[in-house]
């Protein structure tokens, strides 16, 4: 058993209540392997914002989880060596889908967890987050739950319809299972087809798709009946289309791909909402980048050349997050 605290980690109850009193919302990146993590930390110590670096049940099968536990303890002390004097780190499992599974990352080291049990019946998820909400505040670990069902297609977690968190539950869900968080769904979408055409217009100027908004109706149902209570926006990369042209251009295949625009995270990020995770951005900013490398230096074979390339333009695509999306920069100096 080790606990966060003595790896340097915070959990998110201080951060999230600030983000909701500011107006800005703390970047949620997923991370499974080094050159992420290193743009994560590189971008989050620049901007001196607070950031959640998030292990899904994937990632943990990938890496590992006790190297992944050492790494976050790592970036901490990489943090500080890049002149962030104070930094605000959570390590963060990503749709935990057991009790066993967020207890063992509570005894890993890690400061927060999800538990989805959003898939299941609303007794049971009531029961099964309350349980994971008891084991882990007892080491001052908090907990994000999920109420509504987004569709889309990440690691594990898949689902083919979405349906909206209905506002008359959260009250109810909040109260009974202690949760600290709470996701809710009202039109993210996992992974980089977050849509459907059909589900889409199309722009007449650039044939691109454009997605249906956000469901702000059903958010701002949600804060008022949960004044302060921490949002949390699952699938919300914006599939920057300038990183989907690289990939095409230098061999890819990704038509159609679509996310969630900018401008309807930043109205967001000015809400309750105070955590907003990016995962498929990412992995378009690295495919983008090594694609290119690949394309256009075909006798290049040494890792450093393509993954070095691959870590500037995510840690540039992190601050640009940070900065135009989520207002996070300068939050924790
Ligand atoms: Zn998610």
């Amino acid at each position: 058993m080790v606990s966060y605290k003595e790896l340097g980690l915070v959990n998110t109850r201080e951060m999230f209540a600030k983000a909701v009193a500011g107006g800005y919302a703390i970047p949620a990146f997923n991370f499974n392997n080094m050159e992420q993590l290193q743009a994560i930390i590189q971008a989050s110590a620049e901007t001196k914002s607070p950031v959640i670096l998030q292990v899904s049940k994937g990632a943990r099968n990938y890496a590992n989880q006790t190297l992944l536990r050492y790494m976050a303890e790592g970036a901490v002390e990489y943090a500080k060596e890049l002149g962030w004097e104070h930094p605000q780190i959570v390590l963060h499992l990503d749709h935990g889908d057991s009790f066993e599974l967020c207890k063992s990352c509570v005894d890993m080291g890690f400061s927060s967890v999800m538990i989805d049990a959003s898939s299941k019946p609303y007794e049971e998820n009531i029961a099964l987050t309350k349980k994971v909400v008891e084991y882990a505040h007892q080491f001052d670990v908090t907990v994000e739950a999920e109420l509504g069902v987004l569709a889309g297609v990440e690691d594990e977690v898949s689902a083919e319809e979405s349906h909206y968190t209905k506002p008359e539950e959260v009250i109810d869900f909040a109260t009974r299972t202690g949760c600290d968080s709470l996701a809710i769904s009202i039109g993210t979408s996992h992974g980089a087809y977050k849509f459907t055409p059909e589900q889409c217009t199309r722009d007449p100027k650039t044939g691109r798709l454009v997605p249906p908004p956000l469901a702000f109706n059903v958010l701002h149902e949600i804060e008022k009946k949960l004044p302060g209570f921490p949002i949390v926006l699952h699938g919300s990369s914006s599939v920057p289309q300038e990183y989907v042209d690289i990939i095409n251009e230098h061999g890819g295949k990704l038509p159609d791909a679509v996310g969630i625009p900018e401008e309807q995270l930043r109205e967001a990020s000015k809400s309750a909402v105070c955590k907003i995770n990016i995962d498929s951005d990412s992995r378009l900013a690295m495919t983008a980048a090594i694609r290119k490398v690949f394309d256009e230096k075909p006798g290049e074979f040494d890792p450093r050349k393509y993954l070095g390339p691959a870590r500037d333009e995510m840690k540039k695509l992190y601050m640009h997050k940070i900065v135009n999306v989520l207002g996070s920069d300068g939050k924790a100096l």
